[in-house]
Formats: C-alpha cells, sequence, structure tokens
C-alpha cells in the first residue's frame, strides 16, 4: 500500500492464478493445461511468423482469425465474432461492455474465481446464486431480476455442464439480460450453445485456445453473439488496446483452429484419461463429481484435501485446492496425460495408505 495508489486500486482484490513453478519435472495438475501440446500446423505458422514483418503492427481487426473461427462454427459471420488476448481479457471487457448494469448481476456460489475480481475492478454489483447439493446448477434458480447471467459451462471448478436446451430456456426466460456462457472447457464432453445466437440476441458464448486447443501461452480467447453485443467489446478494445493479438498469436490461432484433426485426436485422448482417472480415484475411495471437463473435481471421506494436497506436492505433483466453504474438502486435478495420471495415482495409494 502506497499513498500513491489510487483509491480504485487500494480497493481491489486481484485474481491469483494457479500458481506455474520453475522447478522442472513436476506433475503439473493444477491449471488445466493440455498435456498434448499445440497442433503442429499451428507450431509451424507461429515459426513462419517470426520475421521482419515483425516490425509491422498486426491486424488490428484479426480478421483471418476469425474468419477461421466463424468458418469452424458454420453459419457465423464474422460480424459475430470477437477476439481477445486470452479469454480472460474478453471475459474483462464483457463485464465493463455487457455486464454493468442498474441491476446486479448473477452468478453461481461456486464458480470462476475471475468473475467476482472484475465486479471489483469495474465496480458491478453482483449476486451470487448457491447450486445445489450435488454442485448442479439449476437454470429455475435465474429468476430475479439482473443486469445479466454469466456461469462457465461446464462450470469450474466442478466440471459439470447443462445440455444445450437449458442454455435456451435461461436465455429465453431473461429476454433483458445478456447471458454469458464461458465454454473454456466446452469440447471435452459438452454441447455448445454457439449454434444458439441465431435464436438468442442476448447470447454470448466465450471460449478459448487456452484448453482444447493447448495454446495456454499464446493468450487468444473469443467471443460469438449477435453483431450488436460483438460491437460492444469493440467499442471497449478500441477504447484499450487496438491491437491485443500480435502476429505470432493470430498466425497460430488460426492455423490451430483449422487443424480439426488434432484438435479432434487431443480431445478425445483427453476424454479417455479422464475417464481412467476418475475410475482409479473412484477405487481408491475418493467422491468424483461427473466432469465433462479436462478436470476432476474430488474429495475423499476420510482425508483432508488441503493436507493430501501437500502430501502430493512433497512428491512433485501439484493440484489445486480451494479455500473456499462448500468446496475446502476437493481436490481440482486435471486430466494430464496417462503416464502423469499414472503417477498421480500411484502417490495417492501410498499417501491414503501411509
Ligand atoms: C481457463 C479459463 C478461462 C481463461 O482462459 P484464457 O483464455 O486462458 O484467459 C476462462 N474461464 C474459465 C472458466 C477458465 O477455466
Amino acid at each position: 500500500m502506497s499513498r500513491f495508489w489510487s483509491a480504485t486500486v487500494r480497493a481491489l482484490q486481484p485474481y491469483v492464478p494457479g500458481e506455474q513453478p520453475r522447478l522442472a519435472n513436476l506433475v503439473k495438475l493444477n491449471t488445466n493445461e493440455n498435456p498434448y501440446g499445440p497442433s503442429p500446423r499451428a507450431l509451424a505458422a507461429m515459426q513462419a511468423e517470426i520475421q521482419d514483418t515483425l516490425r509491422l503492427y498486426p491486424d488490428p481487426e484479426s480478421v483471418r482469425l476469425r474468419e477461421a473461427i466463424a468458418q469452424f462454427f458454420g453459419e457465423i459471420s464474422i460480424q459475430q465474432v470477437f477476439v481477445g488476448n486470452g479469454s480472460d481479457e474478453v471475459l474483462a471487457h464483457i463485464f465493463l461492455a455487457l455486464l454493468k448494469q442498474d441491476k446486479p448481476i448473477l452468478f453461481p456460489d461456486i464458480t470462476y474465481s475471475f468473475y467476482p475480481v472484475y465486479c471489483g475492478l469495474y465496480g458491478i454489483d453482483y449476486r451470487t446464486v448457491p447450486l445445489d447439493e450435488h454442485f448442479a446448477l439449476s437454470i429455475a434458480d435465474y429468476r430475479p431480476p439482473n443486469g445479466g447471467i454469466i456461469f462457465p459451462n461446464p462450470n469450474a471448478p466442478t466440471g459439470r455442464v447443462l445440455p444445450r436446451a437449458q442454455i435456451a430456456a435461461l436465455a429465453a426466460a431473461n429476454p433483458d439480460s445478456v447471458v454469458v456462457v464461458d465454454e473454456a472447457y466446452i469440447d471435452f464432453g459438452g454441447e455448445t450453445a454457439v449454434p444458439l445466437v441465431h435464436r438468442f440476441p442476448n447470447l454470448l458464448v466465450v471460449q478459448t485456445f487456452s484448453k482444447s486447443r493447448a495454446l495456454a501461452g499464446l493468450r487468444v480467447g473469443f467471443a460469438i453473439g449477435h453483431h450488436e453485443l460483438i460491437e460492444a467489446l469493440n467499442r471497449v478494445k478500441n477504447s484499450f488496446n487496438s491491437y491485443p493479438l500480435d502476429r505470432v498469436a493470430q498466425a497460430g490461432a488460426t492455423a490451430a483452429i483449422e487443424d480439426r484433426e488434432w484438435f479432434d485426436q487431443t480431445r478425445q485422448a483427453v476424454m479417455r484419461t479422464r475417464a481412467i482417472l476418475t475410475g482409479e480415484l473412484e477405487t481408491l475411495g475418493f467422491e468424483v463429481l461427473p466432469s465433462a471437463a479436462n478436470f476432476v473435481f474430488a474429495r475423499h471421506p476420510h482425508h483432508d484435501a488441503e493436507r493430501l494436497a501437500q502430501a502430493l506436492r512433497s512428491r512433485g505433483i501439484i493440484v489445486r485446492h480451494f479455500r473456499q466453504p462448500r468446496i475446502e474438502q476437493f481436490l481440482r486435478i486435471t486430466v494430464g496425460s496417462d503416464a502423469q495420471c499414472a503417477t498421480l495415482i500411484a502417490a495417492l495409494r501410498e499417501i491414503l495408505s501411509a
């Protein structure tokens, strides 16, 4: 704290990202990164971009990338696509452009912990809506008058997913609010709400290249919705940073979304490993919530989660533990490679029998 800090900065409660330790050889299962790495075509496209043209600014509109995203989904026009420096930046612009309203916005009590941080940054009033006792989100609970609704689908850190029909029902029940669906994990077993944007001008879908396309280090996210919602995001973007995506990121993300084969192979592999990991954890006595994401959320009836996380860490395995009411006995474990998951299970077996 310094006397030079503005009142805004004094009041901030910043987000704390999962740790990125500098030690090599750790089994890093704490931030939902993809074990398989980016598409080789994306890597080649990025390497080709490292050249003299880097002296020039990138395309401020990221037209090629937005075309490739529109094409990936089909029946989407480029005017319905917004791209940003990671979906965290896309979300930040959404909070300012669309969710800062007179009425409070709604999101689940257990959800992505960046949402309340954006509310703090922009002075947005919010109410949290409790998940049910099985940590499921019930759209019937999102009826109160509100200035907007946002949640991840699948939810984080629970992994539980809502079918597309429920998203449609929610958008239909709240015609005067923007409904934002943060689909960071949708490619690991959920149904995207993107096709619904034609029916619902109040629906905005957010996705990222960080998880299913293994490009967390590149920082590319996007939103798809009615062109007037997208225009609001462009107004904020062009009042903040006209060039959020550099040349390398635009080239890499374009090639990544065009490489459907790598995308399908790697996400299928993650889903197969998730099934194995879930079975092994259950054999060890864990309760594992049904997950449609690249992580599982699990608790053991007889072992304290924080102590388990510490015991794993001392064996070089990092998982995520949240010191938060209702979920302090859970561990969020990223679905790594088969070998990483086997290492985790062997370590847990040892710890539980000690
Ligand atoms: C990982 C994640 C994001 C952020 O993704 P980036 O594109 O890497 O900024 C957004 N929302 C949820 C729910 C996430 O888990």
